[in-house]
């Protein structure tokens, strides 16, 4: 059965970019009859609190957007997340790491890579064989090992989640973007699966969860598109389905930067809360709905036009 999901952080309210990304997929669900889910990635604890969560599952029922099914909270999730972490150890997948970021941006600095201030800090691979007589700080997933052996062991895991690893570039499909690549190796490194500060990484976190809450279509903001091929290789390595995945436009803030939290962007205005739906009804280019129409009849019109516009059967 289709199930969807809506995964916001609760680190503050809602903005005008999360109500379409949390549109989008309640549209795409209802449009396939299907399920829709809200989760609580709340496992950042420090960043995360429980009144920023409430605020926000209220201000999506004042948009008529209402979970099917009680909330997951990522915060009650920790058992799961090590046996998923324990199961790549036991292949060989994962590896602890003792590397404190000066450590990490020295080996790269050694190697005349400096680390840009908003880029991925590609992990050098130094705790790759052993740490060295270090502590084990983080736990890393082994991408260039498992990238480079992929012909051999994984391809038909991949026909199954339709994409394809060609010289270690991972090719994927996006239902609004198209063909999208990645170079995992290159482009992240051994991204990590647990973080230094004992917190779960957000890239194992929503695997399991996607796969746990039988997600089979996940409808997210464009800025975790370039994610995807991380979440693949997990799913395919842990031995879960993969979902089909479909990357919304973005708000953009005056300035041209994407609006967000830590952009300081303001929390939606839910005076009118049809105001705020038919904005980012207009962002994922759909029509406005009949003039004076009721909050249920809009969204209603609104799952006509997604089916029209994204091409889902009912
Ligand atoms: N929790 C993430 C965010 O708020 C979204 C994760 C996802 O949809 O995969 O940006």
């Amino acid at each position: 059965m289709y199930t969807g999901r809506f995964a916001p952080s609760p680190t503050g309210p809602l903005h005008a970019g999360s109500l379409v990304a949390a549109l989008a997929s309640w549209l795409d669900a209802r449009a396939a009859n299907g399920r829709w889910l809200i989760r609580i990635e709340d496992v950042d604890t420090a960043r995360c609190n429980a009144s920023a969560a409430e605020r926000i599952l209220a201000q999506l029922a004042a948009c008529g957007l209402v979970s099917d099914a009680p909330p997951l909270r990522q915060s009650t999730r920790g058992a799961r997340y090590q046996q998923a972490l324990d199961a790549l150890l036991a292949q060989g997948l994962a590896y602890p790491c003792g590397c404190t970021r000066r450590d990490i941006d020295a080996a790269l600095a050694a190697r005349g890579l400096t680390h840009q201030r908003h880029g991925e800090r590609p992990y050098p691979g130094t705790c790759r064989e052993g740490l060295h007589g270090k502590p084990a700080r983080a736990w890393r997933f082994q991408t260039e090992r498992y990238v480079s052996n992929w012909p051999e062991t994984h391809e038909q895991q991949a026909r199954a989640a339709s994409f394809l690893i060609e010289q270690a570039t991972l090719h994927w499909h996006d239902r609004r973007l198209g063909c999208q690549q990645q170079n995992v190796p290159q482009a992240v490194g051994d991204f990590l699966l647990r973080r230094a500060d004992g917190l779960w990484a957000y890239q194992l976190a929503v695997v399991v969860d996607d796969a746990d809450q039988g997600v089979t279509d996940v409808v997210r903001g464009e800025d975790l598109a370039d994610n995807t091929p991380r979440q693949l290789l997990l799913q395919a390595a842990l031995g879960l389905p993969a979902p089909r995945y479909l990357h919304t436009p973005l708000v953009r803030a005056a300035d041209g930067e994407k609006l967000s939290k830590q952009h300081g962007a303001p929390a939606l205005d839910l005076g009118d809360p049809l105001v705020a739906l038919c904005a980012a009804a207009g962002v994922l280019g759909l029509p406005a709905p009949p003039a004076a129409a009721p909050l249920a009849d809009a969204l209603a019109f609104w799952v006509g036009a997604w089916r029209a516009t994204y091409n889902r059967a009912p």
